[in-house]
Parts: C-alpha cells; sequence; structure tokens
C-alpha cells in the first residue's frame, strides 16, 4: 500500500529511544530540553517550547498571545479543524479567510476587505497551507496596523523557508510559531508539537501552561534574565537561605498538562538529523509529478510556481471530476484498488457542522469551495520510489481520462 503520506523511522530513531527507556526516565527530562535547543538552532528563533501535541502548542499559543473572550481571530477556511478550535478552547471567535486560488493560503486580500466593514482584529493564525509560506510580509503589515498578536501554524511547515530568507519558525514576522510532530508530518516524535518564540516573557508564560500554570521560580533555566512574570509570590515560603526549598511550588495561573516525554525528544531528535534528506526528496519527488502531469488535460498541479520555500508536506492535484465525468470518490476508490491512498486536504473548516452551527456559511467562501471539489493529494513522502512516483503518475492519468 501506497499512503498519500508516511514517515520514516531508522535504526538511529530506534536505538535512542530504547537508550532513554533504559536509562529510567520517562517523563520531561534532558532530552526535551536538549531537542527544544536543537528546533531553536534550526528555525534560527530565540527560544523553543516542546508540547504534547501541535493543538496544545496551538492552544498554548492563543493563551500566551492573550487571545481571550471577546477577541476576533482569522484564520484560513483551507485547514485542519485544530487551527480554528484553538482560538475556541482561549475563549475567542474564529473568523475564516476565503483563499487564494494559485498559493491556497489564506486570502490576504479577502482579510483586508473583512475588516473594512467589521475594523475587529485581535489575532491571525496563518497556515502555511502543504508547506507552502504565507505571504508573511503583508500578514504582518494587517496584525501591525491592529496591534494584533500572529500565531503561524506551521504544522505543514518543518523545513520551509520565506521567499525573503530566513527558515519558518525563526518568528521574523509573528510572536510565535507552532509545529506538529505527527507522523504524517515532517519530523515526528509520535504524537507531539513545539512553538517556537522570540519573546522571554512569552516563553516563560508557555513553558508554565504547560505545566498546569506552576512557577518553580525558574531559577535552573539556563541563559535567561529574570522575568516579571516569573517573581515567586511568596518568597518566604519558597526559599530558605537563597535557594528554593525542595517541595516549593506555586501554580500562579490555570495551565495544563501538555508535556513531551523525553523518549519522545529523543525520537525526533534523531529525526531532525534527517531533516535536509526529508526535505531534498520530497522535492525529487514533486519535480518528477510536475514533468509527469504536465500539460495533462483536466489535471491542474499546484502550488507549482514556488518548489523552492516549501518543505511539500502534501502534493496537492485540481482534478475537474464533473469534466471528466467521474466522481471523486469513485476515483479514490479506483486508486485505493491499485493500493495508492489519496487524501483531501481540506474539507473547509468553516463547512463542518459544528462550525455551521456556529453561523459559517459556505457562501461566504467560493475560492476555498471550488478548490475543495476538485482537491487530490497524492502519495509524498521520504520512502516513496522514483518506480512508485512514475506508477502513481500513471494510474491517476489512466483513471482520470479513461
Ligand atoms: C496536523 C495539524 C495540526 C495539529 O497537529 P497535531 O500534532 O496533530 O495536534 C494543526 N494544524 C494543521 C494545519 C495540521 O495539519
Amino acid at each position: 500500500m501506497i499512503p498519500y503520506g508516511k514517515h520514516y523511522l531508522d535504526e538511529d530513531d530506534i536505538e535512542s529511544v530504547v537508550k532513554v527507556l533504559r536509562e529510567g526516565r520517562l517523563t520531561q527530562g534532558p532530552k526535551v530540553a536538549e531537542f527544544e535547543q536543537a528546533v531553536a538552532d534550526y528555525t534560527g528563533a530565540t527560544f523553543a517550547v516542546a508540547v504534547s501535541s501541535g493543538t496544545a502548542g496551538l492552544h498554548l499559543a492563543c493563551i500566551a498571545a492573550g487571545i481571550t473572550s471577546g477577541c476576533h481571530v482569522y484564520t484560513t477556511a483551507n485547514t485542519f479543524v485544530a487551527s480554528a478550535n484553538s482560538i475556541l478552547y482561549a475563549g475567542g471567535q474564529p473568523n475564516f479567510c476565503d483563499i487564494d486560488p494559485e498559493t491556497l493560503n489564506m486570502s490576504t486580500g479577502y482579510l483586508e476587505e473583512k475588516l473594512q466593514s467589521t475594523r475587529k482584529l485581535d489575532g491571525i493564525i496563518p497556515v502555511h497551507f502543504a508547506g507552502l509560506p504565507c505571504d508573511m510580509v503583508k500578514i504582518c503589515e494587517i496584525a501591525d496596523s491592529y496591534d494584533a498578536p500572529v500565531i503561524e501554524d506551521a504544522a505543514h511547515a518543518f523545513g520551509a523557508t520565506y521567499p525573503e530568507g530566513g527558515r519558518v519558525g525563526n518568528c521574523q514576522y509573528s510572536d510565535m510559531t507552532v509545529f506538529s510532530l505527527h507522523p504524517v508530518k515532517g519530523v515526528t516524535s509520535g504524537e507531539g508539537g513545539v512553538i517556537t518564540t522570540n519573546n522571554e516573557k512569552i516563553y516563560r508564560k508557555l513553558l508554565r501552561l504547560r505545566s498546569h500554570g506552576i512557577c518553580k521560580g525558574n531559577f535552573d533555566l539556563p541563559g535567561v534574565s529574570v522575568a516579571d512574570s516569573d517573581v515567586l509570590y511568596y518568597p518566604d515560603d519558597a526559599l530558605y537561605d537563597g535557594k528554593l526549598n525542595p517541595w516549593y511550588y506555586e501554580m500562579q495561573e490555570l495551565g495544563f498538562n501538555y508535556r513531551l516525554t523525553d523518549f519522545q525528544s529523543a525520537l525526533v531528535l534523531s529525526q531532525l538529523k534527517k531533516a535536509e534528506p526529508f526535505l531534498a526528496r520530497r522535492k525529487e519527488i514533486a519535480a518528477m509529478y510536475d514533468e509527469l502531469f504536465e500539460g495533462v488535460d483536466s489535471i491542474t498541479v499546484k502550488q507549482k510556481h514556488d518548489r523552492y520555500n516549501t518543505s511539500l508536506h502534501l502534493y496537492v492535484l485540481e482534478i475537474d471530476f464533473e469534466k471528466v465525468g467521474r466522481a471523486r470518490g469513485q476515483v479514490m476508490r479506483d486508486l485505493f484498488e491499485k493500493n495508492i491512498g489519496t487524501q483531501v486536504h481540506y474539507i473547509p473548516v468553516p463547512f463542518q457542522p459544528y462550525y455551521a452551527k456556529l453561523g459559517f456559511k459556505r457562501e461566504d467562501y467560493p475560492v476555498t469551495q471550488s478548490y475543495y471539489n476538485k482537491a487530490l493529494s497524492i502519495p509524498i513522502y521520504y520512502g516513496l520510489t522514483d518506480d512508485q512516483v512514475k506508477f502513481v503518475a500513471d494510474e491517476i492519468i489512466d483513471i482520470v481520462l479513461a
């Protein structure tokens, strides 16, 4: 079976997990800090905070950005439900942008038009769809004019770069960037996520929120100065002889248990060493597909204009199913019969029953609707061979043009 996406594990990955299991530290330990430092180094951000999932990361990022009841936050209609759900978790009001038909990312023109009538913006969560970076310069400009925070949902974009230079995650254009470490994403820890930021106050808040809102004064954190937010409320109880009492901790705000474990961190640390070959192989596969689908009637390759900056999390086609006279469900089943897995990214979030009940209407997202009608994601992952790429493209062309 050739799935649409798949993780890649080698013996080094397995060895590094087993080593941690043998040493006996099962929950948060030294590997977490090592992983966080590696992510900061890789992306170019000052700080990184590992969490239990990308969704947990988005939730904490929304809280740390000050999103709360009454806040209007915009994301894209073409994303996984988690991008919008995180706004609701924090008590905010999600709003959706229609997409740009070429990039499939949120349309900044749509956002500007919406804002002309509502004039309400308390945050933006751009999603780098399939790994292609959004127009962050423009998004930043809009956010700045409302003094609104920006949280990048970079679940698809580990390893991607901005056209202006720099790696996604460096937070040059945002307050925080959130990555997912789910097996289908760029590098994996099983379940997991990581948030990057350049803001020390946000960094410290994220550390507390990840572990029940508990603060121990953070005397143990390397290379950070004492920020107001980490001052202990009851120093007389906390300290003996200038040192933290062994039992002492303060719950200073309402947090969660969103910690990543040490053995998960060991896995993703080992995966990180392969980030460059992972990306390079995806680019090779995309280049092959681009050529194989060139000039095929009724099939349009999406995001082809920029194969340089994208992390190519997904390879997305638009197929005019109406024109070829075959239902997408049938095409997907026919491909499945040939052991080829495909997927649709995404059912637009405002179309979901839960969001429809909140009042969102399909008609407000015509470009997303048109893309959704034709979308098909086809297999792309590190372990996919050249022969499999040719096989997949041939079968798709055969079935679609049959
Ligand atoms: C995968 C994904 C998430 C959630 O990540 P998890 O680690 O699965 O919680 C969020 N946003 C987008 C766009 C995703 O694809």
